[in-house]
């Protein structure tokens, strides 16, 4: 992720500052007519000579990755049933219609990148136009220890920055993504941390402490506790350089949910809302989904879709090996509406980045009656913001935007905080594998519990090392368990 230094890298690609290579402006177009029709099935429906492996396969959650894995499940003819907890399907990404009448503001899930290819795919089959970011007007900004940084002062900072990217990209070259815990080097490279490797670097201690914030604000857990290993494996899924620029570029018009409602549309009564699995149980003939309304479902193969912070609600019988805990960070978005375009009283663009309490905000909508305004942390500037009470929030993250925007806080007419880590069925934001994690959990994580009973898969975002946190990472992995279950 680390949106400020995509933003640097811009800045730095349109100064004329950049020494590595630019990116293909046109990836969108390459995925959407190359391999990603392929990963995703694309406008054509998957034709399996062979029937499935698996005759009935019961996945649990309706977020993107469980819905990706079911329509992918249906189309190979598979008898498939997705248990989804809430009465909407979606999980994380959720739009808001309300705050800007008419406009979405996503409230979870937000930017997709035009280098991923499974949300592009996705997006053609149902008929979705995916819509690049517009560039902001006026002059980008980051607020450093309280003082604004701007123009010309950005180029140091910005040449600094680029000689630790050449660095990790180098490394990433050696690692596939998908399965990074199979590297040469995955040892040594999952036990350092984030912190460690930038700590090393040659580089001033505004540039690291801007890299850290940038990173801790993106991966929602503290520089320390992020795995090198997984850093790397993700530029490596984004594609090296291109990772950096292209990530987050793009959103569905009219809202990331409709990618939610089109999947859901697709599997009809295959989807079941408001039936939270509350226990699974494996023999070797068969597994059994109970859920809180009292529904028992037998199946061939369990696909496992909710986030690990939620496994604890549930029952296994066995239970899920006991160590296995991936790290999940925390974020937070809060949404302020605003009366008018306030930015434009500055000269400054309303994208902004910073060490301090907001760490990086966005427009997100504009309509007739104001604007919304997103600002984002992670980690423990998400601790500390959480901490506030709730009428001292919008203020104190107006503050923390002062140097940029001063007196913004009179023109917030309204605030949406949208609090993961309170959300009963997330804890938490997105997941970033600790030092260790990658090679300790990856394995079971990507390929499974395979013990002679009926078969365990996991999906969801946190088993896509090569799109963390991401939606891709989500849709990816519905679909890369899907085929595996097929064969
Ligand atoms: C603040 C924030 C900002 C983000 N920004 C971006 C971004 O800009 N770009 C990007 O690509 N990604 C972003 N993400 C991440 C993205 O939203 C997630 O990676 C993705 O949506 C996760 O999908 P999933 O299917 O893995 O899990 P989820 O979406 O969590 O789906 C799991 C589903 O399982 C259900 N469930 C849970 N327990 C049970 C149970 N016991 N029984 C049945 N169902 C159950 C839940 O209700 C939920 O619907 C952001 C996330 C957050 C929180």
């Amino acid at each position: 992720m680390g949106r400020m230094i995509k933003q640097l890298l811009r800045i730095g690609r349109r100064e004329g500052w950049r020494s590595l290579r630019p990116s293909r402006r046109d990836l969108l177009k390459t995925a959407l007519i190359g391999t990603a029709a392929g990963v995703a099935g694309g406008k054509a429906s998957l034709i399996f000579a062979q029937p499935a492996r698996f005759r009935r396969v019961a996945v649990i959650g309706g977020g993107f990755a469980g819905l990706a894995c079911a329509v992918t499940l249906q189309e190979a003819g598979v008898d498939v049933t997705l248990l989804e907890a809430e009465s909407r399907s979606g999980g994380r990404v959720l739009t808001d219609r309300k705050l800007i009448p008419g406009e979405a503001v996503e409230l979870g899930g937000e930017f997709v990148g035009a280098n991923h290819p499974t949300w592009i795919a996705f997006a053609e089959r149902y008929g979705l136009t995916l819509t690049e970011v517009p560039e902001d007007e006026g002059a980008e900004a980051y607020i450093l220890r309280g003082k604004l940084i701007r123009g010309h002062q950005l180029k140091n900072l910005h040449d600094e920055i680029e000689s630790v990217l050449e660095k990790l990209i180098e490394m990433a070259k050696e690692i596939d993504p998908i399965r990074p815990f199979a590297a040469a080097n995955a040892a040594a490279l999952d036990g350092q941390s984030f912190l460690e490797f930038v700590s090393q670097a040659a580089i001033s201690d505004d540039a690291k402490t801007i890299l850290i914030a940038d990173e801790e604000s993106d991966n929602g857990v503290p520089a320390g506790r992020m795995s090198l290993l997984a850093y790397v494996s993700m530029i490596a899924g984004g594609g090296f350089e291109d990772y950096f620029e292209s990530s987050e570029t793009h959103g569905c018009a009219g809202g990331n949910d409709a990618l939610a409602s089109a999947m859901a549309a697709a599997l009809g009564d295959r989807l079941q809302s408001r039936s939270a699995v509350k226990s699974i149980e494996r023999t070797k003939e068969s597994a059994r989904i109970s859920t809180e309304a009292g529904q028992v479902i037998e199946a061939d193969a369990v696909v496992l879709a909710i986030p690990p912070t939620a496994w604890e609600q549930i029952a296994f019988d066995p239970p899920l090996p006991r160590r296995l805990k991936p790290q999940f960070g925390q974020n937070v978005k809060l949404i302020v509406k605003c009366d008018s375009p306030f930015w434009k009283a500055t000269d400054i663009a309303p994208e902004i980045y910073s060490d301090g309490l907001i760490q990086v905000a966005w427009k997100s909508a504009e309509g007739d009656e104001g604007v919304a305004y997103t600002m984002f942390n992670g980690a423990d500037k998400t601790a500390a913001l959480r901490a506030l009470p709730a009428d001292a929030r919008a203020r104190a993250a107006c503050d923390a935007l002062a140097p940029a925007f001063p007196k913004l806080i009179d023109r917030v007419t309204r605030d949406i905080f949208m609090d993961w880590p309170a959300q009963p069925r997330v804890k938490g934001s997105y997941s970033f594998p600790a030092p260790g994690q990658v090679t300790r959990f990856g394995p079971t994580l990507v390929d499974g519990v395979d013990d002679g009973l009926a078969r365990l898969m996991f999906a969801g975002e946190h088993t896509s090392f090569a799109f963390i946190g991401y939606m891709e990472g989500a849709l990816s992995s519905g679909v890369r368990v899907a085929k595996a279950l097929i064969g």
